[in-house]
């Protein structure tokens, strides 16, 4: 038994999939950046693209389930995904809310001019990922020159309405730490982030913060500053039993750029299959056939340490 799993019996935590409202596709490996971070371990190389045949399949059974009410796109840069327009689209006809993991800097390459103004005009939420207000700190995790790239990306979204109060348009931030460290509390450093995108006239909804997951790119890069065990002990030391009963594996499913189904996209990079077998988007006709299974490891530490972490930011 995985320590997550006798940690959870110790509290007497049953982790199951309820009715869940979700649907997480990663769209693709393919972005344009190469973050020091990323679980996905995507960049410009990656040729993982989910195709037309498998977005047509998802839109199938989304037409046909009322249970699902959000679409969260992510990847990779789902922009670069040449079919990303026309799921959008399918979903939102479909009267769906459609979440946009957006890099930001995405929005400056080539090809992608109108896509801020796409995604105001089909109403779609962003999610923009800029793991801190100090340039130093976010290229030291995203690359040289990504700072002023994605600081112009939000200007390009707040030019259509984003983050402005009475358009509608959502903007969420996500933070994620830099070092090896929890993040903050998530009211406290919604605080600073406005007082300093401020200074760029940049305005927002949100901040959500994320807890990085030791798997993938981020735990090779702790392994070689020798600092994986500590990291785990941080997070296994920090687990709290609150986080876990509201971890976001119970309200969502996620379906990887293949059609594979997973029970999240950190379970999707590490292969673990849902309930423990294989199954895709043909072998189902409604995604309620899933089932209510959760295929845990120690990994899951990361959603519950401190006040637990989620694609929406923090737990509790
Ligand atoms: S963290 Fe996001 S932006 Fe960075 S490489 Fe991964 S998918 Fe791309
Ligand atoms: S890593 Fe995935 S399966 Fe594990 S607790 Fe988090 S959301 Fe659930």
């Amino acid at each position: 038994m995985e320590l997550f799993e006798s940690v959870l019996s110790k509290h007497n935590i049953v982790l199951e999939r309820g009715v869940f409202t979700t649907l997480q596709v990663n769209i693709g490996k393919l972005c344009n950046q190469q973050c020091l971070h990323c679980h996905v371990e995507a960049g410009p190389k990656r040729l993982e693209n989910m195709e037309r045949k498998t977005v047509d399949r998802l839109i199938e059974l989304l037409s046909n389930d009322a249970q699902i009410e959000t679409v969260d796109i992510t990847g990779g840069a789902p922009e670069l995904n040449p079919h990303f327009r026309y799921f959008v689209k399918s979903v939102r006809k479909m009267g769906k809310e459609v979440i946009d993991r957006c890099n930001l800097t995405v929005l400056s390459e080539k090809g992608q001019e109108g896509t801020a103004e796409f995604l105001a005009g089909e109403g779609v939420q962003v999610v923009a990922s800029l793991p801190c207000y100090l340039k130093e700190n976010v290229e030291a995790q995203r690359g040289h020159g990504s700072f002023a790239l994605s600081i112009a990306g939000l200007q390009k979204l707040n030019g259509f309405g984003y983050g402005k109060e009475g358009s509608g348009l959502i903007l969420n931030i996500v933070y994620n730490p830099v070092g090896v460290h929890l993040p903050p509390e998530q009211a406290a450093l919604e605080a600073d982030y406005r007082a300093n995108l401020q200074k760029y006239g940049i305005e927002f909804n949100h901040l959500f913060t994320i807890t990085n997951m030791p798997i993938k790119r981020y735990a090779e890069a702790l392994e070689k500053g020798a600092s994986k065990r500590e990291y785990l002990r941080l997070l296994i030391d920090n687990f709290n039993p609150q986080a876990a009963t509201e971890v976001m594996c119970k309200t969502l499913l996620s379906v990887g750029w293949n059609g594979q189904l997973y029970d999240c996209d950190f379970n999707q990079m590490l292969e673990i299959q849902l309930n423990l077998r294989s199954l895709d988007i043909w072998e189902i006709e409604r995604f309620k056939d899933v089932g209510s299974g959760i295929s845990v490891a120690d990994h899951c530490f990361g959603c519950t340490a401190g006040t637990g972490s989620s694609c929406s930011g923090a737990l509790v």
